[in-house]
């Protein structure tokens, strides 16, 4: 593709970009489609011949867009946001341009260091105290792998990558059943092992993990010759907005010299704003804490957000240094692929400086705050309707309902979550509490405005009444 017509096509996609976002009111939130509807339309075998730009184009709007759900309408209430604010479209835009790999300081000197500024940036936003280092990773489920193989190391004295796990004794990681499923593969990936994820029993309304069970089971552990190595906690389950309590878990995890992860990857970015830092409290004596700026922040997919206390510990866990990468000359630089699993890295540090610069924190405090008002007000709203119930009151931003309609209840609220879906006003998700199907609804999309939260409420209460008639 030669400059001119790279030119124009770079154009046209930022043009076709801004169109998109605006007419996003009026599509459907979920695709449409049912499943090898979009593979059907896509030849078998690849193209001999080199195509026209117009002709490829043509058919991504032609087939590809009826085939896409709309994370950026701003009625998607469905599983978590992945806001891109277009001030970090904006960014990636020039950082897709550079496409450079930022493995290393000397690979990209600006990379390294502007992630180390905006990371602090954003320790600070979110109320961590000094001596938290930040680095970003791909996703919170590397970040959680990443922490869950520091744990493994530091438990097996630095010999877990050396000598395997088959050479050294039996490790037990301990969360209650409200961590996301990232946990368990972490627990996997690392070699750990299901059977050593030492699931605690929750209580309360936050569904908080058991302190005193936690302290028995370790205990246990110990007395049965197993090496405890770490807890995972949670702040804001993916399922209902579950919270432990860090300060409790973090107080008896250490005194048995455990390493204790925090997964807050969706409720981190409400930590901005000070009257929900109560969520987390103890946070700052934890070791490593894992949040999404991709989430509910604003900066593009994919940007996780990971602090830890001793970078050292994770860095003698990861790094490799083979004589090709080693950058000389300098002492003291951060290489931040010695920090992740992977070598290679995106430049992602520039979309969060372009969108802590663009908005400001007050501007992001101001659309988490209304989210988490509009969110209160559904559910209150619900709450007082005929005929529905709220299952789990809202953490921030998120709750869940249930209509108490006719028949089964579970098989009525599938079915009336499909309706709403296949209606497209509106986009939800459902889960499961104390074993029974509930409706989730969270508040989150950058562009989300006090209407949206009404039409959710129309959309909700009519189809139910609909459902209601049809049975
Ligand atoms: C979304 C989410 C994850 C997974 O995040 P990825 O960045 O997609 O890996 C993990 N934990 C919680 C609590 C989440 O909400």
């Amino acid at each position: 593709m030669d400059d001119t017509t790279f030119a124009e096509w770079s154009k046209k996609a930022a043009e076709w970009g801004a169109a998109y976002r605006a007419s996003l009111r009026d599509r459907p939130v979920r695709a449409q489609t049912a499943p090898g509807g979009i593979a059907a339309q896509i030849p078998a075998a690849p193209p001999e011949k080199g195509e026209s730009m117009e002709a490829i184009f043509a058919d991504f709007e032609r087939i590809i867009l009826p085939g896409m759900t709309h994370w950026q309408h701003p009625r998607f209430f469905a599983y978590f946001p992945a806001n891109a604010a277009p001030v970090s479209v904006v960014a990636e835009y020039l950082v897709t341009a550079m496409a450079a790999q930022c493995m290393l300081w000397q690979t990209s000197p600006a990379a390294t260091e502007l992630e180390t500024r905006v990371l602090d940036w954003l320790r600070q936003a979110i109320g961590l105290p000094e001596g938290f280092a930040g680095v970003i990773q791909d996703s919170a489920s590397s970040a959680t792998l990443s922490a869950v193989l520091v744990m493994r190391e530091r438990a097996l004295a630095w010999n877990g990558n050396k000598a395997g796990l088959g050479a050294n004794p039996r490790l037990r990681i301990y969360s209650s059943d409200q961590v996301h499923t990232s946990i368990d593969r972490a627990i996997w990936v690392s070699g750990i092992g299901e059977d050593n994820l030492v699931r605690i029993p929750v209580g309360g309304e936050k569904r908080s993990m058991d302190c005193a069970a936690l302290e028995a089971a370790i205990l246990r552990d110990k007395a049965a010759g197993y090496v405890p190595a770490g807890v995972i906690t949670c702040t804001g389950g993916t399922s209902t907005g579950a919270c432990d309590d860090i300060g409790a878990v973090v107080k008896v995890a250490h005194a048995h010299g455990l390493y204790v992860h925090v997964d807050a990857a969706w409720a981190g970015a409400a930590m901005i704003c000070e009257e929900f830092r109560s969520l987390w409290a103890g946070v700052e004596a934890a070791d490593s804490v894992v949040f999404n700026p991709h989430k509910w922040l604003g900066a593009q997919f994919d940007c996780s957000a990971h602090f830890i206390r001793a970078p050292d510990d994770l860095v003698r866990t990861l790094a490799i240094k083979p004589e090709y990468l080693k950058t000389h000359g300098r002492d003291g630089i951060i290489n931040y692929s010695e920090w992740t699993v992977p070598l290679g890295r995106r430049f992602r540090a520039l979309k969060l400086w372009f969108l802590l610069r663009f908005h400001g924190l007050e501007g992001l405090k101001g659309m988490i705050r209304d989210h988490v008002a509009w969110a209160e007000k559904l559910a209150e709203r619900l709450r007082r309707h005929d005929g529905f119930e709220v299952v789990t009151n809202p953490v921030l931003s998120l709750f869940s309902f249930r209509h108490l309609g006719s028949g089964d209840l579970d098989a009525h609220n599938l079915a009336l979550v499909n309706a709403i879906n296949d209606d497209g006003r509106i986009y939800l998700t459902q889960t499961r509490v104390d074993g029974r199907i509930a409706i989730r609804f969270q508040a989150g999309q950058f562009d989300m405005t006090e209407n949206d939260a009404d039409t959710a409420f129309e959309v909700i209460t009519e189809i139910a009444k609909s459902l209601d008639r049809i049975a």
